[in-house]
């Protein structure tokens, strides 16, 4: 097993400035790329600590990532100090240098002179071009140990990292590749999805790994071998037991979202859709115009939120709103069978709800029903978010809820 820690570098970043984004990235590849990431940790620009870091941090592992404090300005100590504690002297590299200065004429300035010290690198370690800015990355091997420092700036540090950095770690750590694919659910919690594939977790080669986003549960599997199609070999009978045991909640493996698998079942069966949205106000509108070729079978969209407007253009019955309410089974029925009409689209789906804040008793914030009419059906399925009065949460996760209850309406009935 190969161990690695990431080390964050940077004031910024512990007085809460800026996200720690670098860290998500890097866990993610390296988890990727097999290699086991033991310790996240985060230092300002201070010698002493940063340099106290790096030791314990070998004293554990094999690796260390560092990002941050490659510039130019006094603060910026990284290369100084792991030189110092892997005892590596710094040289000017002048083709380096060359391209510093080339980078700033190229935006028409004169490079500052504090740039220069950029284009010195460690003797005898690795240097890593930066293809987005000024200051180039490296690694540093001694005694079967690495350090590898990184820019701080995400778009600089993500590109060093695709073009060269991933290629080094895989020759240098893992025979062959690893590919990995993920199996994306809806509707199940990911501890629920974890225990119906409990023995997979276990698993050596390919790794099951469970992870939730966005009130999704996703499974990432992950398989290292000597090429591609051995690791989609060791990899696809897994991924067809897990897709058997977890049916329905399974609506795409990769990068599919929900949105795209809704447009692509449209697309398929040759249905158009109408919707009428009241709380999401056109999220699930916009989810599905994100997907190219949704014009094919995105008929409309109405976003009424007033109750007025329900009855003016759906239809809602003012008395259905008066003696069950807006959020309610009934007018949520009322409002899909009116859109559908109006349209003439194949299926109507509608949403009304409550964002919140404000929701309370038997109407809390989250709260929404999702009504269908189409081709087998016409009815509403209550749903709550269970998480508060997070507006914005609460549009999201029922913009998906509806996405997926209308993916199973069409694999039911059409
Ligand atoms: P530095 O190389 O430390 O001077 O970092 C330059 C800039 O990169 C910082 O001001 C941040 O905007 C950004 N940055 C540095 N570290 C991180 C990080 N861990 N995550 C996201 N952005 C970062
Ligand atoms: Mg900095």
């Amino acid at each position: 097993m190969v161990t690695c820690e990431l080390l964050s570098v940077g004031t910024e970043l512990l007085l809460g400035d800026i996200l720690n984004t670098n860290v998500q990235y890097l866990s993610r590849e390296m988890a990727a790329l097999g290699i086991t990431v033991l310790h996240q940790s985060t230092v300002g620009d201070n010698a002493e600590r940063l340099s106290a870091e790096i030791r314990s941090s070998l004293s554990r592992s094999d690796m260390v990532i560092a990002t941050g404090g490659l510039g130019p300005t006094s603060d910026d100590i990284t290369k100084e100090v792991a030189c110092e504690v892997l005892g590596f002297r710094l040289v000017r590299d002048e083709g380096i240098l060359a391209e510093i200065e080339a980078y700033f004429r190229r935006r028409g300035h004169v490079m500052p002179a504090a740039n220069a010290k950029q284009a010195d690198v460690p003797e005898g370690g690795t240097v890593f071009k930066n293809s987005c800015g000024t200051a180039p990355g490296a690694a540093l091997e001694k005694d079967g140990k690495c350090v590898i420092i990184l820019p701080g700036p995400p778009r600089e540090m993500t590109a060093m990292f695709e073009q060269s950095v991933k290629p080094f770690l895989i020759s240098k750590y893992s025979g062959g590749v690893i590919v990995s694919h993920t199996i994306r659910t809806y509707g199940i919690g990911e501890s629920a999805m974890a225990l119906k594939v409990s023995d997979y977790l276990e698993n050596g080669n390919p790794t099951v790994a469970p992870y939730a986003k966005d009130g999704e549960a996703l499974l990432r599997v992950t398989a290292r071998a000597e090429n591609a199609e051995k690791a989609e070999a060791l990899m696809s009978p897994v991924i067809d037991d897990i897709k058997t045991r977890l049916s329905e909640y399974v609506y795409a493996v990769d990068s599919c979202s929900l949105q795209e698998t809704v447009v692509g079942l449209l697309r398929e069966k040759g249905l158009k859709l109408a919707l009428a949205e009241s709380c999401t106000a056109g999220y699930i509108a916009k989810r599905i115009t994100e997907i190219p070729g949704s014009s094919r079978v995105f008929d409309c969209g109405a976003v009424t939120y007033s109750n007025e407007m329900k009855t003016k253009l759906l239809n809602v019955s003012p008395e259905t709103i008066k003696n069950f309410g807006a959020v309610s089974e009934q007018t949520a029925v009322e409002m899909a069978r009116g859109i559908k009409e109006l349209s003439g689209a194949d299926i109507g789906l509608s949403v009304t709800g409550i964002a919140g804040p404000g929701g309370e008793g038997e109407k809390p914030d989250g709260l929404s029903y999702i009504g269908v009419c189409g081709n087998g059906g016409l009815f509403a399925e209550r749903f709550e978010t269970g998480r508060g009065n997070n507006r914005e949460y609460n549009r999201y996760c029922t913009a998906s809820k509806a996405l997926d209850v209308l993916r199973r309406f069409i694999i039911r009935n059409y």
